[in-house]
């Protein structure tokens, strides 16, 4: 179950309750306030709270740059200039938190990302839930053969049925064991110590959900955002990163606009690229030999420009 009916309880009397306030407020984001927007089968992510709008990075960037943003005539022309030029603090004024519910696998990608706070559900302190991720049969695929961090053609027929059966039933009896070493009765009704929740927790597949709060500034999600909702990260955490997206768009919709034309349509390309590039433009035929480029630089610069 991807939220509980007391949290959901607990969302309506939140969103129930507003007040007055003389922060800066965001109406698109006052839409997604607390809400839970489901991932995967038994995951979500939820605004918590948040600071700023795209008013504040532009008030923040006049800090620094004072009289000399005249030549920059609006808002969106400015926090435009500000990504294009890397000048990332302006971004920092804006924060987030977010409610995270994840798989402990994804959660181990993501946690990589120290630029963040995070407090997570304790299972010294508290029984997790019986609560797996099983992927849909449609992203249970083989590994890739091109790519070694990758997954390749979709499994079918009877292979595909086995992996799931297996996928349940391990998490299923792993949980199943979880369960009887936790309890204070053994399996023919007389009473045990059982054992604490921080070691019972070990035998659980990464699969389980965990929780956690996760607040971060604009400039360090936009990161964030740039390595996981991209094509090479794994679909279990792009899922996640997507749909931060959309809540971002509606937060702060100058800076998400200027973040998806710059930093995710947008390419790096190296000095030996530039040089093929302007060869290129002139008429010439440049091949991967006359490049001066590595096999795999070539093919990552015949992707970029077509
Ligand atoms: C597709 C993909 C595949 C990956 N594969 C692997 C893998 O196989 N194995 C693996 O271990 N990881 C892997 N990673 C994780 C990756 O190496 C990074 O750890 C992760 O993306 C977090 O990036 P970051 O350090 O830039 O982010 P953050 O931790 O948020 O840091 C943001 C920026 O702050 C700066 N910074 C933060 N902390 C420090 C510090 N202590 N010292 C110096 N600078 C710092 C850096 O400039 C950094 O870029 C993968 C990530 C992706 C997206």
């Amino acid at each position: 179950m991807p939220i509980t009916p007391e949290q959901q309880a607990e969302i309506e009397a939140a969103r129930g309750a507003p007040q007055p306030t003389l922060r800066a407020v965001s109406p698109g984001m006052e839409a997604h306030l607390y809400r839970a927007h489901e991932v995967l089968d038994h995951g979500f992510i939820r605004v918590i709270d948040y600071m700023g709008d795209d008013a504040a990075i532009v008030q923040a960037a006049r800090v620094s740059y004072g009289a000399g943003t005249k030549h920059v005539s609006n808002d969106e022309g400015l926090i435009r200039y500000l990504m294009r030029h890397w000048h990332s603090t302006p971004f920092e004024m804006c924060e987030i938190k977010l409610h995270v519910k994840l798989p402990v696998f994804v959660a181990r990608q993501w946690i990589r990302h120290r630029t963040a706070n995070v407090n997570e559900y304790s299972a010294r302190y508290s029984i997790l839930d019986r609560e797996f991720y099983i992927p849909h049969p449609s992203q249970l695929a083989a590994q890739s053969t091109v790519n070694n961090q990758g997954r390749g053609a979709v499994l079918e027929g009877e292979e595909a049925a086995r992996v799931l059966e297996i996928l349940k039933s391990d998490a299923g009896r792993a949980y199943d064991n979880y369960e009887a070493m936790l309890s204070q009765e053994g399996p023919d009704g007389a009473p045990q110590q059982g054992l604490a929740r921080e070691l019972a927790r070990m035998n659980l597949p990464m699969n389980i959900y965990t929780q956690w709060y996760w607040k971060v500034d604009l400039h360090n999600l936009f990161h964030f955002l740039r390595l996981r909702a991209d094509a090479h990260a794994q679909y279990e955490i792009r899922v996640y990163a997507d749909e931060i997206c959309k809540v971002v768009a509606d937060w702060v919709p100058l800076a998400f606009a200027a973040f998806e034309d710059y930093r995710m349509g947008g390419v790096n390309l190296s000095g030996k690229a530039m040089a093929c590039l302007r060869r290129m433009l002139k008429g010439e035929t440049v091949t991967q030999e006359s490049s001066g480029m590595s096999k795999g630089e070539w093919r990552e610069f015949m992707a970029a420009v077509g």
